[in-house]
């Protein structure tokens, strides 16, 4: 007979709530809650909107994408919340006078897919497929002179989860790797930089410049005429991050310029690219839509889980954001 007083279904019932919060209108916001819950059978997972008024009191942890700051404020006990987004950027500046402790995705899956990314749209660059494109519409029969991999540089900028995973699968395509990061790292194989000489001496050296920095005061802006000038003439970028990082007018002058042979741009300043945006027809720019990396909901759901589960068992709070850094 099994002991109700130890069903996980009782166990639910004993804890508070744990609430998913999502901007209104969110979409998947059921599918977040089915995957989190079957993650989780000892908690009772549930949309904001489900919260009676003493459940809002009894939450202490609550699990976010995008949530919308009124309701975070609706629950004043409060300790920690865990985005399933890696980038916290937003949340960072909404709860900027708040206490409460902020945990990012921090998810070995997320890491491979946007690694992944990194190599396809690298290779797309390295064999020259935006020219062949090009020569194909043009009827144009025209081998382009090849490169071995040994020869083309990629320069990482952030050497954090995803910077990392991203050096390895480049090296191991036969690419050199050089890094850039806010404080030194050492990684095997991999030539590593850290402040602004660093960046410089980085940006001189590399063919294909890769961002995957956070979005934070420090980095709103990095890529500008300045730093694209210190690239080789022709190199190119692919920017896997923020919008913001790079000055958009500035890029759009150095690809009109032809400094620059080619940018493939995931994030924009502003999201869905609106349609009068340069960067749809612009001949150097491959637009992708904010899919470099998506979150995958089973295996987040468990990363969250496992955070959850050492602090209801042993009252440990998963390492936070860095709020002096914000990231
Ligand atoms: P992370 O682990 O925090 O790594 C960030 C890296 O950037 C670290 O190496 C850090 O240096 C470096 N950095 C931060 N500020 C810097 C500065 N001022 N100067 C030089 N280096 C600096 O972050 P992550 O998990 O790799 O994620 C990076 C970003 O990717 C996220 O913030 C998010 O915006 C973006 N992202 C995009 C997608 C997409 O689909 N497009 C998906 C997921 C994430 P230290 O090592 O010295 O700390």
């Amino acid at each position: 007979m099994p002991n109700s007083a130890t069903s996980p279904n009782a166990l639910a019932d004993l804890r508070p709530p744990l609430p998913f919060l999502a901007a209104p209108g969110y979409a998947a916001t059921d599918a977040w809650v089915a995957a989190l819950q079957a993650a989780m059978p000892d908690e009772r997972i549930v949309p904001f909107s489900a919260l009676s008024p003493a459940d809002q009191a009894a939450v202490t942890v609550a699990i976010v994408a995008n949530p919308d700051p009124a309701e975070l404020a609706a629950c004043p006990n409060l300790v920690w919340l865990h985005s399933v987004w890696a980038g916290v950027e937003r949340l960072l500046a909404e709860m900027q006078h708040s206490q409460v402790h902020i945990v990012r995705l921090v998810d070995p899956r997320l890491a491979a897919t946007m690694a992944e990314a990194v190599l396809a749209w690298v290779l797309y660059l390295h064999r020259d497929m935006p020219r062949y494109l090009q020569q194909q519409k043009e009827q144009c029969w025209q081998p382009l002179p090849y490169r071995r991999a040994a020869q083309r540089r990629i320069g990482l900028l952030g050497l954090g989860a995803l910077g990392e995973a991203a050096a390895r699968s480049l090296q191991q395509a036969g690419f050199p790797v050089l890094g850039w990061s806010r404080t030194q790292k050492h990684l095997d194989g991999v030539d590593c930089y850290s402040g602004e000489a660093g960046l410089a001496a980085m940006l001189a050296q590399t063919d294909i410049l890769v961002c995957l920095l956070p979005l934070t005061a420090a980095t709103t802006g990095l890529i500008n005429a300045q730093r694209l000038a210190m690239l080789p003439a022709g190199a190119s970028l692919i920017n896997f991050a923020r919008g913001p990082i790079v000055v958009e007018p500035d890029l759009r002058a150095a690809l009109d310029a032809a400094h620059l042979q080619h940018a493939v741009l995931d994030v924009f300043a502003v999201e869905p690219l609106p349609p009068d945006s340069w960067q749809w027809t612009h001949p150097a720019v491959t637009v992708l839509p904010h899919c470099s990396a998506p979150t995958d909901k089973e295996s987040a759901a468990h990363i969250v889980a496992g955070n959850v589960k050492r602090y209801r068992e042993q009252g440990l709070l998963p390492k936070g954001v860095d709020r002096q850094q914000a990231y």
